[in-house]
């Protein structure tokens, strides 16, 4: 009778310490909110693409800080990746934040809200006192180049995230989840070499690399009906020959295969590069393919994600599940999922209206009033699901465990 007594005391105690942790982290935000929104407001502004974010980066470390973070300026050879540390000891929670802009459209991806939304919700946590002196390494990964360049697959390889336990971003988007669907990438350039000759005078001793292409492009798309569902394949041809009396020697095409898992992508490039040999073979060229970059699909790791889901719920704001026929892009938070438990969560910033990104009507939102209150609102379920993170040591094994058994609930 006792025990179970003082164990439904012990559970009723840490229940109303939960419930005093988050009214506290909640009302830092309030007590910041206006900050947030002038510090997101000013990277809209700056509006720096990719590798070029140094006012972007430098607001977010000085905010950070002048709250008393440890700021590590410079990250894998990127002038713009920044670390920002609170307190030792595992625990290591990271809050990933992006600050970089489209060309053309500037933050037409509500990049300037990510990283506001990652500082926002790591300073509340530190000023509620999160996590306990020794118990806990709290981290701000300033992640570069997000819409080109891939920062945080560089971060990865440098080893950033090798003693992270969870790694956490939110997304600004049309729905509000804890669940995000990406598709693993590769993309490629691919270029035929054939022999010049003069068109009208001589073509017959010419060897077309514009043909060639021009097979391999009709090729992939009579590939296209064969293909899995929630595949894709695109590309342009970036070099079509030098002058039209000239039977072209060299053309070279820059294409992207995308799946939802990075063995279909596999599949898929050996299908592409069967079909550039049939058509360097056709025109008598050579051929070569050459990988630039990849992204891994992202491993969405459930329990994290129902977490900031009820996190959500808990700050107002209603969450939609995530589905395919949403739209699926790529992202290089992808490559961090598949090495360390994560999530990208996502955040509505048109009130519902499925304003689309990198639109000038979605750029429009994510420097609205509307879409810095949904901001303020993603700090908090960002930070509240950190403080479960460090908190509650079950949630934490449940979500190591997740991510070693490789379970896709999802
Ligand atoms: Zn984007
Ligand atoms: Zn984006």
């Amino acid at each position: 009778m006792t025990t179970s007594f003082s164990i439904l005391c012990a559970d009723h105690s840490r229940r109303e310490i939960g419930f005093l942790m988050n009214e506290s982290i909640t009302a830092h935000i309030d007590a910041r909110s206006a900050a947030l929104k002038q510090l997101a407001k000013a990277i809209f502004n700056f509006n720096e693409i990719a590798f070029q974010e140094e006012r972007s980066s430098k607001a977010l470390a000085a905010y950070l800080e002048n709250a008393g973070f440890e700021i590590s300026r410079g990250q894998a050879g990127m002038n713009t990746a920044f670390i920002a540390k609170y307190g030792s000891g595992s625990p290591c929670i990271a809050l990933m934040g992006e600050y970089d802009a489209l060309p053309e459209i500037g933050h037409a991806c509500g990049h300037n809200m990510i990283g506001t939304i990652s500082a926002g919700a790591a300073v509340a946590l530190k000023e509620s006192g999160i996590p306990e002196q020794g118990k806990g390494t709290l981290l701000f990964i300033g992640c570069p180049a997000e819409e080109h360049g891939g920062g945080k697959i560089l971060l990865v390889k440098a080893g950033i995230f090798e003693d992270v336990d969870a790694a956490l971003i939110i997304h600004p988007t049309n729905i509000s989840t804890g669940y995000d669907i990406s598709y693993a990438i590769k993309c490629f350039f691919v270029e035929f070499f054939g022999k010049g000759a003069h068109a009208a005078a001589g073509p017959y001793k010419g060897v077309n690399a514009l043909d060639a292409m021009i097979a391999f492009w009709n090729g992939v798309s009579l590939m296209r009906q064969q293909m899995m569902e929630r595949t894709r394949i695109h590309g342009i041809i970036v070099n079509g020959g030098q002058s039209f009396n000239t039977i072209p020697d060299y053309t070279k095409a820059e294409m992207g295969i995308r799946a939802l898992l990075m063995e279909e992508v596999d599949e898929l490039s050996k299908k592409m590069t069967a079909i550039a040999e049939g058509a360097a073979s056709m025109t008598g060229c050579s051929f070569k393919i050459t990988e630039r970059d990849a992204q891994p699909e992202m491993y969405v790791n459930v329990p994290l994600a129902k977490t900031l889901d009820k996190n959500y719920e808990a700050v107002g704001e209603r969450t939609t599940m995530r589905t395919y026929g949403q739209g699926v892009g790529s992202t290089d938070v992808g490559m961090v999922t598949q090495v360390v438990p994560g999530i990208q969560g996502y955040i509505d910033i048109t009130e519902g209206v499925k304003i689309p990104t990198h639109s000038p009507e979605f750029a429009e939102a994510a420097n609205s009033e509307r879409g810095y209150e949904a901001m303020i609102r993603a700090a908090k379920a960002l930070a509240l699901t950190a403080g479960d993170l460090f908190s509650d040591a079950m949630l934490l094994e449940e979500v190591k465990r997740y991510f070693k058994e490789r379970r896709r609930d999802f």
